[in-house]
């Protein structure tokens, strides 16, 4: 496994940006859309998760307030498509509760806690795993934490920036200790990353139309066929 150079990753974004272009996320009119969001696509399509999204707010049901005193079964009736809709529907009303509760329901209260205190307390929530407090952290409070799902581990063990089965910690800080912390560049980079493990670096890569398979000669993926 090579040795992670700061330069290399940055490089990889650029070569990822340049062929998607920049991925416009997290696709929500609110904070709290995407807070709400990043729960309902826990396990599931992005696509099955916005269709949930969307019959909360046909429903009038995208208010955190009446969300935290919802009944649970109310909830989940509205947000089938998301699977898994009974526990997703306790951890909204939960999430929701604590939202009001302790942050006011305003996202810039949530934003001034210190980062590391906040995403200890999100994590203290039932339910609530490292990647969707983490998606919240970013997407929703513009804090500088990099968010890792099951691509950003497959495409950068397959690169030989990380070792095969690397833990979540252990992929984050690969971001974390070679990038600036910046928001907006984490913003799109994660969205990259998603774009590229969908369309092209599938469990069975597609190699030969990889943007990131070689960068200017001297960058390899370790994982692509000579
Ligand atoms: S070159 Fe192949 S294995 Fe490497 S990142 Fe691209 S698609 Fe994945």
């Amino acid at each position: 496994m090579m040795a992670p150079l700061a330069g290399d990753l940055s490089l990889i974004y650029g070569a990822l940006s340049t062929a998607f272009g920049h991925q416009h996320w997290w696709p929500a009119k609110t904070p709290f859309e995407t807070m709400v969001g990043a729960i309902l696509t826990q396990n599931i399509s992005w696509t099955n998760a916005a269709r949930a999204v969307a019959s909360l707010e046909d429903a009038g049901m995208l208010d955190p307030h009446l969300l935290a005193a919802a009944d649970a079964g109310d909830i989940a009736r509205l947000i089938v498509p998301s699977r898994f809709y009974n526990q997703k529907a306790e951890r909204i009303r939960t999430f929701a509760g604590v939202y009001v509760g302790e942050f006011r329901a305003d996202p810039a209260v949530m934003a001034a806690m210190e980062t590391d205190a906040l995403r200890e307390r999100l994590l203290a929530l039932r339910g609530l795993g490292k990647e969707t407090v983490d998606t919240i952290l970013l997407y929703a409070c513009r804090k500088p934490v990099f968010v890792v799902d099951a691509y950003t581990r497959r495409i950068f063990s397959r690169y030989g920036l990380l070792p095969e089965g690397a833990s979540y910690d252990r992929t984050q800080r690969l971001f974390a200790d070679n990038l600036a912390p910046d928001v907006e560049l984490f913003n799109d980079y994660h969205a990259q990353i998603v774009r590229l493990g969908k369309t092209v670096c599938k469990k069975s890569p597609l190699c030969d139309r990889c943007p990131v398979r070689v960068i200017h000669g001297s960058l390899r993926c370790a994982g692509a066929p000579e």
